[in-house]
Order: C-alpha cells, then structure tokens, then sequence
C-alpha cells in the first residue's frame, strides 16, 4: 500500500493504529470514542439527543425477529458518557413498547416518553443517575418505518418470509431505541435469533458461528467502529452466500445467487480500483446483499454489507456503477458522515463525484465524461424540480426545519454536490486535489463532519490564502446559496456528441441503427432516451420500441426512461408493460415519479395510477408509499393493506 495517513488529531492517532494494514495493532486498543461536535451546525434538529450532556457510545442489541407478529423483540443496552452532574439521557424513539428500563444489575429507572411528532418520533427520557450502562426492554410496533416484512411471495424464492430494514435517515429508531443522530456514533453489536430455518446478516462483522436451539438460530455480530447509527442495519431470509473475491462476496436469495454474482463480478476491481483513489479500505470485507424487489432505494451502503436493489440486474453488467456509488460510500458517508441532515451532500456529493473517479478507473475516462454530462443534466433538472435558481431547496447546505430529512434527497445533493468537487479539482489540479481527497478520509475516518469543516479544511489545504483562487472558487456561494455558480466546471459538451447528433435526426424521422443502438453504452442510451422532446406522438414511441425494444428492456434504466417518455405521449401501447414494471420492483427512483406524472395527468393517467397503485401497494416499503399516498390514489390505506399479500 503506498498510502501516507494524514494525521490530524490524537483519535485519528489511535484509529490509524487500529486501522492500517501497516501498523501493529495495539494488543487491547481502548474502545472507539467519536467526537461530538459543537457549534450550532452540528446541532440535528432531527433527533431529541443531547449528546453533549449525555451520549451513547456502544448498544448491545439481544433481539428476537417475530414475523408472526411483524416485530422484534428483547434488550437494548446502551453504554453511556454524561458530563459531571447530568443525571438523565434522552434517546429517539418512534412506536417502540418499553416495558422496563434498569440499570445493568437490573434496579428499576424512572424514564418519561413525551410528547409524540409525526416525523421524529418522541423524546425518550431516562433517569440514569450515575449509572454509566443502561437496559431497555422493549418491543418494536408492527408499523416500525425501518422494518420491512415481507410475505413470501414478495420474495424471489417464495417460500420464506424476509425481513429487511432501511435506517437512513431517521427511521432506525423505530427498532433501536438509541440516539438516533449521525453525529453521535456508536460502536454496536447485536445477538439476533430467527427462525432456524432463516438466516440473519448484519452491517458488521460476524462474532462467532451460529448457535441453534431447537427451532431457533442466534446470530451474532460485533462493529467495533464507531458508526453513526442509521448505519445499523439487519436482513434475515433465506439467504446464501457467494465468494466474489478475497474479501469480497455476495447474499441473496438461492434462486438469485447466479445472476447476482455473474453481476458483481467486477466488485474486488472496483475496491482496489477505489482504494488508490480514497486510501485503504478500512471496514474488512466488501460483502453485497442483493434483496427482494421491493427495496425502496438502489442501494444502501450499510458498512460492511451493501444492501442493493435487484434492478441494478441487466445481465450484463451494464447498471454496476451503482456498485460503485455504494463501496465509495464506504469512504464518503461511512468515515466520514454528514454531522446532521442538511449536510447530507457531504454524504451524497462527496460519493456522487467518487463514484465517477472508480468508474473512470476501472471503465475508462469516456464514460466517466458521459457520467459527469448525465449529472449536469440531472442537476439542472432538480434546479428546476425545486423552484428555479431562487429555489431555497437548491442550496447544498439545506434547511429542513420542521420537514422530514427526505425531503433533502434530491439530485441537488448528489449532483449539486459532486458538480462543486469537480470544481475543485480542475481549479487546483487532479494530483493536488487527490491528495487532499485521502487526506479528508483519514484525517475525518469513523466521525461527523459538517460543510463548515469542509470549507476549513478546503481552505487550509487547497486554497492556503491564494485570494485569485477563492475569487473564482466561490466557496459559500456554493454551499450558501441557491442555484449554480458562475464557476461551475463545464461538463464536456462533446460527452455525447454521437449521440446529440441522432437526437437532432430523430427529429426529421431517422431513428439509430439497430448496431448503434447496441453498442452505445447505458448511458449513451439514457441520454438519447432524456434528451428527446417529451410530448413525441405514440407512432415515435411504438417505433423505438419496435426497433430496440425498450418497454420490456432487461436494463431497467432504459425501461425507465422510455416509460416515463411514454407517459408524457399517453403511449396507450406501453401501459401493459408500465403497469408490469410498476408491480415487479419498488425502487423508489423508478416508481414515484411514473406514478406521479401517471397521478397529474387526470384524464388520461390518474385511472391508470389508482388502478396499478391498489395492487402495487402492499409490495412497496412504507419509505415510498409515504410519498404515494399523499397523492390520494386510494382510500386511507390501513396497516392491513400494507403488508397484505
Ligand atoms: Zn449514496
């Protein structure tokens, strides 16, 4: 490895200690402690904690996973840090049932829920006196927003039931009753008894083989890093494993295993490919769990173990830059993380801009210069989506006061985001800026990090005082204010030179030959598909779909993209397969908005969306249908109908 550790702090010391591959570990290393930071923009008006008068340092999950009754069940103990004289802690709490709170030699706490909020839950409130760890006892609702059950027949196999959860941003504590804040990173474990049956993975390390009792399995597993906590993420199902390379490899469901490992074989590439770029990986193994359908996201990078969509599945290998995006995650996000909400584009700019540096690593600068186009395009877009270049929400540093974190995930995080580091690099040069690059990772690795400490820390390294260069960066313009700055690097207008030039022939009637068709790559494909005019008339569509049969594509990127098209033209041919893709998969980038521009469209779309909504619904995650349901397609939905079959 020739990689030079920055080191900026006494913690960073001992973490490099921990951490490198080239150091000898300390025999018994002290536990991890992250810093909390101070100062009001690391204040997250998201959780109740006040983790500067007490904090969580490490939980120790003992759970059982009831799919009868939808919920988990058993003890969470929570190690504490008070200042002198603070006697109580306030965790995060949404839906969970407690039954006791104790001490760890079991005497009794007093403890107060309060007062309940539609997004953020309830303030939990223990008495803990001088008690350093303490003991809750506690059930998780049926409802749990984390918590996704699945019936059999949701799954691939059909056969078992699955559970799954998704923690970011502020859902994990619908199971763990913690502080549930990034900037507030716990060391965590957990012991988790399933049906025997099943099998149980976490976002960490296993700690010993499975112990099974009769009818149950109790797994284990141990992240001695500190974390934030939406990172705590579990899966159980029957699940199987594949080796994909030396510390990389793959779950999923048997019936799934072939395609999903054919897919991810360029993983082990792609984390030596990162490694160069960011410094060593610092997690141990890069294991991928490829889930049901119905996973809202594309992928999550829960530490360790990603959870992937299976949508990323085109046969050929053609959708893995979402590999990528989550191992860069493993870097931006993981070691570093977003101290509070409205720096989420340090999470998500930070891995958008690295995920098109693994690419341009491993599938050559061309399709990077595509990615980096495509991002314009879809940064512009979401400068529109969100009120124009005045548009408030289209600030990076964002302010979500009295709204759901949700509402920060846009494209103005990721692509916004990366748009500003790409910036920086072609003003100071790609050597200077890798350099500064690694030197954030290991100078911030396993803490919070705000976008007032990126600026410091840019300015420090990068800018060191040269007016001329501040002056054309325009720094708190970027992260300040709405819109995009003069300053923006350009992307490269001849990316898709090719491809604009057949977008201009589509117009007088020429469609790509078939062989074109096919050597284009995917993105090559989405911009021919995103640049057309919207309203084209249903004979332009049927003819593309004729010829590279789009509304059934195996690459679902480009079904997308060509269903959207054919909900804009009203293209009474591609309903079947619309409504088809709406049933088969939940990933939320592809189902909200067809459903909401199928919802706008009153006369033509809207019968089509409640009709498709009323059966897609019990597939999709609460995450989605949360969004789905505002647009009043169907009846108050109860909880029935979200998990019937
Ligand atoms: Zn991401």
């Amino acid at each position: 490895m020739q990689f030079r550790l920055i080191i900026t702090s006494a913690a960073a010391l001992l973490l490099a200690a921990c951490q490198s591959g080239d150091a000898p570990a300390p025999k018994a290393a002290a536990p991890m402690i992250a810093p909390i930071l101070s100062g009001a923009d690391a204040v997250d008006i998201h959780s109740y904690a006040k983790p500067l008068d007490a904090r969580v340092t490490h939980v120790a999950l003992d759970l059982a996973v009831d799919f009868a009754a939808k919920r988990v069940a058993g003890t969470a103990t929570l190690d504490l840090q008070a200042k002198p004289g603070v006697k109580s802690i306030t965790l995060d709490d949404k839906g969970l049932e407690i039954a006791a709170i104790t001490t760890a030699d079991g005497n009794p706490l007093p403890y107060t829920v309060g007062a309940v909020d539609p997004i953020l839950g309830a303030p939990l409130t223990v008495e803990m006196g001088d008690a350093k760890q303490i003991v809750i006892r506690y059930t998780s609702a049926p409802d749990a927003g984390a918590l996704q059950w699945l019936t059999p027949e949701q799954t691939a196999g059909k056969k078992s039931p699955y559970l799954l959860s998704q923690g970011q941003a502020i859902e994990n504590r619908s199971w763990i009753p913690t502080q549930d804040s990034p900037g507030v990173r716990q060391t965590w474990e957990a012991k988790i008894t399933v049906p025997a049956a099943l099998t149980a993975v976490m976002s960490a390390p296993k700690a010993g083989e499975p112990v099974t009792k009769s009818d149950t399995r109790t797994f284990s597993y141990k992240m001695d890093k500190p974390v934030a906590p939406y990172l705590i993420a579990i899966a159980v199902g029957d699940l199987a494993f594949r080796e994909l390379g030396p510390r990389t490899g793959v779950w999923t469901e048997p019936a799934m295993l072939d395609k999903a490992a054919a897919e991810l074989a360029d993983t082990e590439k792609m984390v030596a490919a990162a490694e160069r770029l960011f410094g060593p990986y610092q997690w141990g193994r890069y294991d991928m769990l490829v889930l049901p359908p119905s996973f809202p996201f594309g992928g999550m990078e829960n530490p360790t173990l990603t959870f992937l969509t299976p949508t990323f599945i085109a046969g050929d290998k053609s959708l893995t830059s979402l590999i990528a995006h989550e191992l860069a995650h493993s870097w931006s996000g993981n070691l570093a993380t977003n101290a509070t909400w409205a720096d989420f584009w340090l999470n998500e700019g930070m891995t958008t801009y690295a995920t098109t540096r693994i690419v341009e690593a491993v599938y050559g600068p061309k399709v990077a210069a595509q990615q980096v186009a495509l991002g314009h395009d879809a940064m512009n877009a979401a400068i529109t989506d969100n009120g124009g270049a005045a548009g408030p929400d289209t600030r990076l540093h964002i302010d979500l006061k009295g709204r759901s974190p949700d509402d920060g995930l846009t494209d103005i995080a990721y692509e916004k985001g990366a748009a500003f580091l790409r910036t920086i690099e072609i003003a100071v040069g790609r050597e200077r800026f890798d350099a500064w690059l690694k030197g954030w990772f290991s100078g911030h690795m396993f803490e919070p990090v705000t976008t007032a400490i990126f600026l410091a820390d840019i300015r420090e390294h990068l800018i060191k005082n040269d007016a001329a260069l501040e002056t054309k960066l325009a720094l708190d313009t970027w992260v300040n204010d709405p819109g995009i700055p003069a300053s923006i690097a350009p992307a490269d207008a001849q990316a898709f030179a090719e491809v604009d030039s057949a977008v201009t022939a589509f117009k007088t009637g020429a469609l790509p030959s078939t062989p074109v068709w096919q050597r284009w790559t995917t993105d090559e494909k989405l911009r021919f598909l995103t640049k057309l005019d919207k309203k084209q008339p249903s004979a332009r569509l049927a003819a593309l779909d004729q010829a590279y049969g789009l509304a059934n594509a195996g690459n679902n990127e480009v079904r997308f993209a060509f269903l959207t098209l054919a909900v804009a033209a009203r293209h009474d041919p591609a309903v079947p397969a619309l409504e088809q893709f709406l049933l088969v998969q939940g990933r939320r980038k592809f189902v909200r908005p067809l459903i909401t521009a199928l919802a706008a469209d009153a006369e033509w779309g809207r019968p089509i969306a409640k009709r498709v909504y009323a059966k897609a619904r019990p597939l999709y995650h609460p995450v989605t249908t949360r969004d789905l349901d505002k647009l009043g397609l169907i009846a108050a939905p109860s909880q029935k109908a979200l998990t019937a079959k």
